[in-house]
């Protein structure tokens, strides 16, 4: 933790957690000059040749871990490994950064049954953040090539590369199957407009950026650094405070000294991620004071991968370069065989304990109703 004087304990706003969520949050909040403070419980991540080598990737990375700070409870019991560093797990995302359908906005039946739950707002009411995130993030894109592709108010803000190697193939391969393949919009900087261009590696999903090309959020960060805003890398939050109705500080400890310092802001923004925010919230008995109450915690779902292989006879051109560029999105909406996309993944989902321990290695699919642990550790 960087050595902050005493009258750094105190900032307009705390943000806790760098990952996706915690970036966008500082940088309206930066820009519109207030005093930013973001704790991250995991490290800066180094860029170099190292990020192309095999053990830099997933799990193998040393920024992804099992340390066993989140247990998991419930239909598949066990320890939930994440990634922690600046920017969260991002850093080693596939840069897809799709808006969600018209159709993602309302409630599907065999997922909500009787519950009545339903989202609080629509596609509309989104579009213009939508924007905002897609100019933050740099993304190239082609519109209106995806069948399902919801309205947008402008263009992207870079044009999307024409698919190449292998991405060329599949996509003549299924215009002759009657499909629409599209582009995948993809939050990379092709260009150099924003940095150093991307170099169409054959490395990207799953690994940092050897040139910090990918548009993840630790790209982001540095420019809110810049103007202002304290990121404090190693930091981990273990217990958010409260006097009666409002939060009044965060205990942090630094994961390389041991030492407790409390920070206090005006306001808090938590975006720990899908187990890091409820973890903090139950650490903190805040759960009683939430209207979920005893929901917090659960009903986590996680990615459904369905991976199918195919192997090509010979070696195609390009094939060692970046070719992560099609979608095919025909069948979101479902097939007359088959319902909608999350009722196909229920049926998956179904499936004996053998295939959630593969899961859990990250391989294929895992859903867990869990409940995460009320130890705060770090
Ligand atoms: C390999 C991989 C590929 C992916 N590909 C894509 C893709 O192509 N497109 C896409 O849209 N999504 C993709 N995703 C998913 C995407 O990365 C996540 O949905 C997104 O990162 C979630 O953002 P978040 O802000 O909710 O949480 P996170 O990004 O998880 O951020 C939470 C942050 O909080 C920190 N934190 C947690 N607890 C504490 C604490 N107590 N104190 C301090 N800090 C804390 C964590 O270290 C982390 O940095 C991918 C994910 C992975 C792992
Ligand atoms: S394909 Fe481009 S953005 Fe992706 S890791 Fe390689 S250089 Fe970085």
């Amino acid at each position: 933790m960087l050595p902050l004087g005493r009258d750094r304990r105190h900032f307009d706003v705390i943000v806790i957690g760098s990952g996706v969520g915690g970036a966008m949050a500082a940088h309206l909040l930066v820009h519109a000059g207030l005093d930013v403070l973001m704790l991250e419980r995991g490290s800066r991540v180094a860029r170099g040749p190292a990020n192309w080598a095999p053990d830099a990737a997933l799990e193998l990375s040393p920024h992804f871990t099992t340390a066993g700070h989140y247990r998991v409870r419930g239909d598949d019991p066990g320890v939930a490994g994440t990634f922690q560093c600046v920017g969260g797990p991002a850093v080693f995302f596939g840069a897809v950064s799709y808006r969600m359908r018209v159709s993602d906005f309302e409630p599907c039946p065999e997922v909500v049954g009787d519950a009545g739950a339903e989202w609080p707002y629509t596609y509309d009411d989104l579009e213009p953040f939508y924007a905002r995130a897609e100019r933050v993030l740099g993304v190239a894109g082609r519109p209106n090539t995806d069948p399902l592709d919801p309205p947008r108010a402008g263009p992207y803000p870079f044009p999307a590369l024409d698919a190449q190697g292998p991405a060329a193939l599949i996509w003549k391969t299924a215009r002759s199957l009657g499909l629409r393949p599209t582009h995948l919009p993809l939050a990379i900087d092709f260009s150099g407009a924003e940095g150093r261009a991307c170099e169409r590696c054959g490395t990207c999903d799953g690994y940092a950026c050897a040139v910090a090309a990918k548009r993840d959020p630790s790209a982001i960060l540095p420019a809110l650094e810049r103007r202002g805003m304290t990121l404090l890398p190693d930091t981990v939050v273990v217990r958010l405070l409260r006097h009666g109705g409002r939060l009044t500080g965060v205990v942090c400890v630094d994961r390389h000294t041991g030492r407790r310092t409390v920070f206090a802001a005006e306001r808090y923004v938590l975006a720990a991620g899908a187990i890091g925010s409820p973890h903090l919230i139950l650490a903190s008995g805040l759960h009683s004071s939430s209207p979920a109450r005893a929901h917090v915690g659960r009903y986590l779902m996680r990615h459904c991968n369905g991976i199918v292989f195919g192997l090509f006879p010979h070696r195609l051109e390009g094939s060692r370069e970046f070719h992560k560029q099609v979608g095919i999105m025909d069948f979101y909406g479902g097939t007359r065989g088959m319902r909608r996309l999350g009722a196909f993944s229920r049926s998956i989902l179904r499936r004996p304990a053998s295939c959630a321990h593969t899961c859990r290695s990250g391989s294929a699919t895992q859903r867990t109703r869990s409940r995460t642990a009320r130890r705060a550790c770090w």
